[in-house]
């Protein structure tokens, strides 16, 4: 049984003050997690963590990890604009999208951020898109700046089972593809440059990582080779995995910067290559395991199954629904209960899918048992969206102290119809 940073007497002190459902983050495990990171990669001068925005996008949380000494990695506008207002900037931001928006590369160019390319004709599109009809950036704009390629290895590399096979995948680009990038780019003026991939999801095998990383040094060395061009970092990309069912072995990170650390040494000094920095922009592993959905029994229904109706619904973590992901369930005050039966446990959606739990063994439970849902502190409430006028919940931040903080309020039936006019019928 995982065992949670908060009693149930604290969840009826925090709930008095914000209904259920709600997020709740344990701040110290964040930052411890975020130093044994670090310190996993200390051998590396200049190793950074980006947080991948998109797992948690919320400005204190973003704040928090900036003071651990982590960037953002941004893929959208709103993730630029969030990350700005939480006062990241410059190279203290990676903006790694695809398919993306003129707008968008406006906005990163102008917050300064490394722009990594995930496609051959993205380069003269981003050109043209900063000119805006006027001058192309050139030489000495690019003073300074950081571009950035995403490979996509293709068959080279074999899949990963929620990103899928490279092959397969719409984003990054083939080898020739990328030299032909980098070419484009030194031809323009561009002096400092990086590597990027990203091919795994909730990947826990260390092996798998550490294979990237070699990957990426090769290719390093290959284009420094053909075309000159120096990179100053690489960056691996995200997906390392979490332990989300009893059983799964959690990505030992010490072993994993050691395993990195011995490629480095072969793949890189070895070639009397100059010092790269390793980048990385992982998100899940970084809050995924520190954040909980905290939801009270509604309703108990006894059909051909026993099902457990909660006050929250996919609403609120879809991952269940849409990846038939597994979340541990605990039920705080029941832990060592000897009573235990087999639950569906339900949302309130119009939908049979919206279920957190199928068949699962917990507790006997009663009308407003808490129940805790685990492993949520990533691609969690960011996920969450507003079919049948469901609302997505508060986010509090749980201090060391025991003190509790509100990082996001609870949507409001206003916040839910502000974009309709009524006045019009
Ligand atoms: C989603 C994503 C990440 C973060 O992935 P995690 O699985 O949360 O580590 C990093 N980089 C890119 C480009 C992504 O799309």
């Amino acid at each position: 049984m995982r065992k949670l940073p908060f009693t149930k007497g604290k969840l009826e002190e925090i709930a008095s003050k914000w209904p259920t459902p709600f997020y709740v983050y344990d701040a110290a495990a964040i930052r411890e997690n975020a130093r044994r990171l670090k310190k996993a990669f200390g051998w590396n001068r200049g190793f950074r963590e980006y947080f991948a925005v998109k797992a948690t996008p919320n400005p204190h949380l973003l704040k928090m990890l900036s003071q651990c000494g982590f960037g953002a990695d941004c893929s959208s506008l709103a993730e630029l604009v969030l990350s700005k207002r939480a006062g990241i900037t410059g190279e203290n931001v990676m903006f790694t999208s695809n398919d993306t928006p003129a707008e968008e590369f406006r906005e990163a160019w102008r917050t300064g951020a490394i722009v990594n390319f995930d496609d051959v004709t993205h380069w003269e599109y981003f050109l043209d898109a900063v000119a805006q009809g006027g001058t192309r950036p050139g030489a000495a704009d690019f003073d300074g700046r950081v571009f950035c390629c995403r490979y996509n290895p293709g068959p080279l590399k074999g899949g990963n089972a929620i990103i899928g096979r490279p092959e397969e995948a719409k984003y990054g680009m083939p080898r020739d593809q990328l030299f032909r990038c980098y070419e484009m780019m030194r031809d323009a003026g561009v002096k400092r440059f990086g590597l990027h991939t990203m091919v795994a999801s909730n990947e826990l095998d260390p092996e798998y990582i550490i294979d990237t990383a070699k990957m990426l040094f090769d290719i390093a060395a290959d284009v420094s080779r053909q075309l000159g061009v120096v990179f100053e970092f690489v960056n691996i990309g995200g997906g390392v995995g979490i332990p989300y069912k009893p059983g799964d072995r959690p990505m030992n990170l010490e072993y994993l910067g050691r395993g990195i650390e011995a490629a480095y040494r072969e793949c890189v000094l070895g070639r009397g290559m100059k010092p790269l920095k390793i980048f990385m922009e992982c998100g899940r592993c970084i809050t995924g395991p520190y954040g909980y959905l905290v939801a009270r029994v509604l309703h108990i229904k006894r059909k051909y199954r026993l099902y457990a109706g909660l006050d929250a619904c996919m609403a609120n973590l879809m991952r269940p629904a849409i990846y038939g992901a597994y979340h541990e369930i605990v039920v705080p005050g029941k832990e060592s209960s000897g009573d235990t039966t087999t639950y569906d446990v339900t949302g309130s959606l119009c939908e049979n899918n919206d279920k957190f739990a199928v068949q699962r063994v917990l507790p006997l439970l009663e009308r407003g048992d808490f129940v805790v849902i685990c492993d949520a502190g990533a691609h969690g409430h960011s996920m969450g969206f507003q079919y049948n006028g469901k609302l997505r919940s508060a986010e509090l931040l749980l201090e060391s102290d025991g003190s509790v903080r509100e990082i996001r309020r609870a949507e409001t039936l206003d916040d839910y119809f502000a974009t309709l006019d009524f006045d019009g019928l």
